[in-house]
């Protein structure tokens, strides 16, 4: 066997696919969101980035970099164990319960990410629970289904959002059996929001539990930032709520909250949890700061909607097609892979614009995208050069305006936007 070749055979199928990831080499600037230095070909150029999961900026407030920097002169930089052999610091303590609060439940735990809460959080509930069924929605999170899988438990996966064909898989498998429905509350790549009490209504019905991942809605939603459960009265009624530290938070580390039971028995069976090391008191104090900050500031909400509301008007008013998005997440229909790799190459290289290009197997065949991020940092004149630099790549590669588009290209977007303004064709 030549091993080398089999590598190589591997890496050429994923660019004949055009699937072939790239990573751009940043350096952010503290003061400047959202500008960075990209270096690229022994250049450094500054650039404007339009795809950060940093969605408030929180990673440079003032407030977490003093609470980083206080804590590693006076704790030093890393945790020095795992949670069980002298890694539970005092920050990771007072984390757990800021996190407890800020979901109104008994208990949190946090892990090194989100990735791994939701791949341990998962795969240990459904493995304890005897003969456990798991519904998961058909988009879920790589981490949820890595999580899913792991459990070793039956699934079924239900269309996405799609109450009724959830109740029919619930109905089937009778009251008595153990079952847990995990999904997500706003769906990244779309935008949208599941409809969370009628699953925790379909839920009580059928005696399931419930798991939400609500990694794109905490910090951004909610009167404390207690994500859309909060924002919409209902963290009680759901049993495990998960989130990350590392987006709008702007740290690093993932968590769940819940009842005290089912944490304690994560804590006490989950590998994922157990054998890692725990996170540096520097980021859990970081951490803590950003969630005090945004439970009591309405302001970075109030401003990443507005942005996010106006990026929307203006880039659809150029007729470029924005796909349908309830929340602070923009995605912009490209359809063609080669076509999104193109566009994302020359937004960088021509209008020092980042946006990376979203292509399967994130999305579906046929809706590949750009997927733009607006923060509270994106200020009309960003938003101007953005839709300029857009409008300049769509008409330059033949991109297909909204207006150009046929009606069945734009798949699972039900568009809500109407498009008045007709301009600058390909
Ligand atoms: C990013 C993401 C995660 C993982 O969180 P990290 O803290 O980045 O590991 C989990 N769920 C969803 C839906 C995500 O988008």
């Amino acid at each position: 066997m030549n091993y080398q070749r089999f590598f190589e055979e591997a890496i050429d199928q994923l660019h004949a696919e055009r699937r072939y990831r790239v990573f751009a080499d940043l350096e952010r600037i503290v003061g400047a969101f959202p500008r960075a230095i990209w270096r690229a070909e022994g250049e450094a150029r500054e650039i404007t980035v339009w795809c950060s999961n940093d969605y408030l900026g929180m990673g440079q407030h003032a407030d977490v970099i003093a609470a980083a920097q206080a804590t590693v002169s006076s704790m030093g930089s890393g945790a020095g164990g795992t949670r069980n052999i002298s890694g539970t610091n005092h920050p990771l303590v007072e984390l757990e319960r800021e996190l407890a609060d800020l979901h109104g439940k008994e208990a949190g735990l946090v892990f090194t990410s989100g990735f791994v809460s939701n791949e341990a959080a998962i795969s240990t509930i459904a493995r304890l629970l005897p003969n456990c069924l798991i519904l998961s929605d058909e988009l879920n999170h790589a981490s949820m289904i890595e999580g899913v899988r792991r459990s070793g438990a039956e699934k079924k996966v239900f269309r996405h959002n799609d109450l009724a064909h959830l109740e029919s898989l619930l109905a089937q498998a009778g009251r008595e059996r153990a079952k847990l429905i995990v999904f997500e509350s706003v769906y990244s790549m779309d935008g949208d929001i599941a409809p969370i009490a009628e699953i925790a209504d379909l839920a009580d019905k059928y005696n399931a539990m419930t798991y939400i991942d609500e990694v794109h809605a905490v910090g951004m939603y909610g009167a404390h930032g207690g994500g859309i459960t909060e924002r919409e009265g209902l963290a009680h009624r759901i049993d495990v709520i998960e989130g990350t530290l590392a987006k709008a938070f702007g740290t690093l580390g993932g968590y769940i909250a819940g009842k005290r039971e089912v944490i304690d028995a994560v804590r006490s069976y989950a590998p994922g949890f157990i054998f890692t090391t725990a996170l540096p008191p520097m980021i859990a104090a970081a951490a803590t700061a950003s969630i005090r900050h945004l439970k009591v500031s309405q302001s970075e909400r109030d401003a990443q909607q507005r942005q996010a509301q106006h990026t929307k008007d203006v880039l659809s008013a150029a007729d470029l097609p924005v796909m349908a998005s309830q929340t602070h997440i923009v995605p912009i229909l490209v359809g063609d892979p080669e076509l999104c790799k193109m566009a994302s190459d020359r937004l960088l290289a021509r209008h020092g614009i980042y946006i990376q290009p979203i292509n399967y197997p994130t999305v579906p065949r046929g809706t590949e995208r750009l997927r733009v991020t607006p923060t509270p940092f994106h200020d009309d004149a960003l938003i101007e050069t953005l839709k300029e630099a857009l409008v300049e790549t769509w008409a330059a590669l033949g991109i297909p305006f909204e207006s150009q588009r046929k009606p069945s290209v734009a798949a699972r977007s039900d568009r809500i936007v109407p498009l008045t303004v007709p301009k600058a064709g390909g």
